[in-house]
C-alpha cells in the first residue's frame, strides 16, 4: 500500500477552482467500503472539461479527478471484495461527487465497483473505460429497439473519438455493417481496420436536415448531437432507432415528431453515469467477451498522470484518436 501518495486534487479558489498534483495520505481518503491500489485510470471527454475547468463536471470540493479507475483491492468491508481482487469503476459520480481515478490510492463505495475477469488487466479495462461500457450501453439499446445487423449501414457519429471508435468496433464485431463519421477522414484507413464498411466525411451530417430524409441508415450511435444527430434521425429507417450518447459538437436538437411517427423511428438515450449494477455487470461481460483484445490495444496508448493537462487540452481539441488510458504510478 502506498501511503503517502500522489494524487491529482481540485480546489476551490476565488477563480473558481485549480487543479495540481500533490502528495495525499491514507487519512485523507474519504470513507468508502473499498481501499484500492489505483494503477490506471483513463481520459475521457468529461475528464478533459474538469481538468481544463471547462464545463460544471465537479459537484463537491476538494475532488480528486479521474471519472474511471481500476486496480486492486487493499482492503474491503464489503462482502463483494477482498484483498488482491483486480476491480474497476465507471462513472457513478466517480471523480464528480465522489474522489476519482487519478491517484496511486482511493476509497470507492462497492456498488461503483466491478470485478474484473481474469481475462482483462486493469490496464485492458482502462482502455474500455466509461467510453466502452458507454459504446456497449448503445449497442444494447440497438438491440432492444430490434435493430439487429442487416443490409443497410448503422452509423457511428465522432467515430474516431473513444466512445465512437469502441462503437465501431462492437457493432463490427457483432456483424453490423457499419458507416463512420468523422471530421477526420485522414483517420479513414484506420477507421476501416477496426471495422467501419465505409467512411463518411463529418460535413455529410453535419447541417441543416429537412424533417425527413431518404431512409439511409438502419440506425445509428451519435456522441456529437445537433445537426448532426437531427440529420441522422431525419434519414433512419422504418423501424430504426438512433442511440444518442453525447454533445461533442452541440447539445440541441432541432428536429420534427415525423420521423417517430411515419417510420416508427426511436431516439435512444443512453446515460452510463447512473446505470444500475446489474446493467453495468452485463455490460462488462459482453465487453469482455466481445472486444477484440489485438484491436483495442491498437485504439489505445497509455500515458503519464504527470501530463494530464497537456492531454486533456488535446481531448477537448479532438486532437484524441481512440482511448488514452492514464498510468497513474508515472
Ligand atoms: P472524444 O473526444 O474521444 O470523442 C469525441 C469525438 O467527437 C471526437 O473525436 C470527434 O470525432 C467528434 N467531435 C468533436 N467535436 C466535434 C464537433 N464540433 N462536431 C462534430 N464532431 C465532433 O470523447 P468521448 O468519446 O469521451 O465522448 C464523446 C461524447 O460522448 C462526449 O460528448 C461525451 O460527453 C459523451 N459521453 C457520454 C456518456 C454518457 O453516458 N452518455 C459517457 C461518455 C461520453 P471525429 O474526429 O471522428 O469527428
Amino acid at each position: 500500500m502506498k501511503n503517502p501518495f500522489r494524487a491529482l486534487v481540485a480546489r476551490k479558489n476565488d477563480a473558481g477552482y485549480a487543479v495540481a498534483l500533490e502528495e495525499l495520505t491514507i487519512a485523507d481518503l474519504p470513507e468508502g467500503e473499498v481501499l484500492i491500489e489505483v494503477t490506471h485510470s483513463s481520459l475521457n471527454y468529461k475528464d478533459g472539461l474538469a481538468v481544463t475547468a471547462r464545463g460544471r463536471i465537479i459537484r463537491k470540493f476538494p475532488m480528486v479527478l479521474g471519472i474511471d479507475i481500476a486496480g486492486t483491492v487493499v482492503e474491503s468491508s464489503s462482502p463483494d471484495f477482498k484483498p488482491g481482487d483486480r476491480v474497476a469503476g465507471t462513472g457513478q459520480g466517480i471523480g464528480e461527487m465522489t474522489w476519482g481515478g487519478y491517484t496511486q490510492m482511493q476509497r470507492v463505495s462497492a456498488d461503483a465497483l466491478v470485478p474484473l475477469p481474469d481475462s482483462l488487466s486493469t490496464e485492458q479495462a482502462m482502455q474500455i473505460g466509461t467510453a466502452g461500457v458507454t459504446a456497449m450501453l448503445a449497442v444494447m439499446g440497438l438491440e432492444m429497439a430490434s435493430v439487429l445487423p442487416g443490409e443497410r449501414e448503422v452509423v457511428v457519429t465522432g467515430a474516431a473519438g473513444g466512445v465512437g471508435s469502441i462503437a465501431v468496433m462492437l457493432l463490427a464485431e457483432r456483424g453490423y455493417k457499419v458507416a463512420a463519421s468523422t471530421g477526420r477522414t485522414e483517420l479513414g484507413a484506420w477507421l476501416r481496420e477496426i471495422g467501419a464498411a465505409s467512411v463518411l466525411p463529418r460535413s455529410e451530417l453535419a447541417r441543416k436536415a429537412s424533417p425527413l430524409e431518404s431512409e439511409t441508415w438502419a440506425g445509428g450511435i451519435d456522441t456529437v448531437g445537433g445537426e448532426t444527430l437531427a440529420t441522422l434521425y431525419a434519414q433512419t429507417a422504418y423501424e430504426g432507432a438512433v442511440a444518442v450518447c453525447g454533445m461533442a459538437g452541440g447539445y440541441e436538437i432541432n428536429a420534427t415528431v415525423w420521423p417517430m411517427i411515419l417510420r416508427n423511428v426511436s431516439l435512444i438515450g443512453i446515460s452510463s453515469v447512473r446505470t444500475p449494477k446489474p446493467k453495468r455487470l452485463v455490460a462488462w461481460k459482453r465487453l469482455a467477451q466481445d472486444l477484440n483484445r489485438d484491436k483495442l490495444a491498437s485504439i489505445s496508448r497509455t500515458e503519464a498522470l504527470s501530463d494530464i493537462q497537456r492531454l486533456a487540452e488535446e481531448i477537448l481539441a479532438s486532437q484524441v484518436r481512440g482511448r488514452v488510458v492514464i498510468d497513474v504510478n508515472r
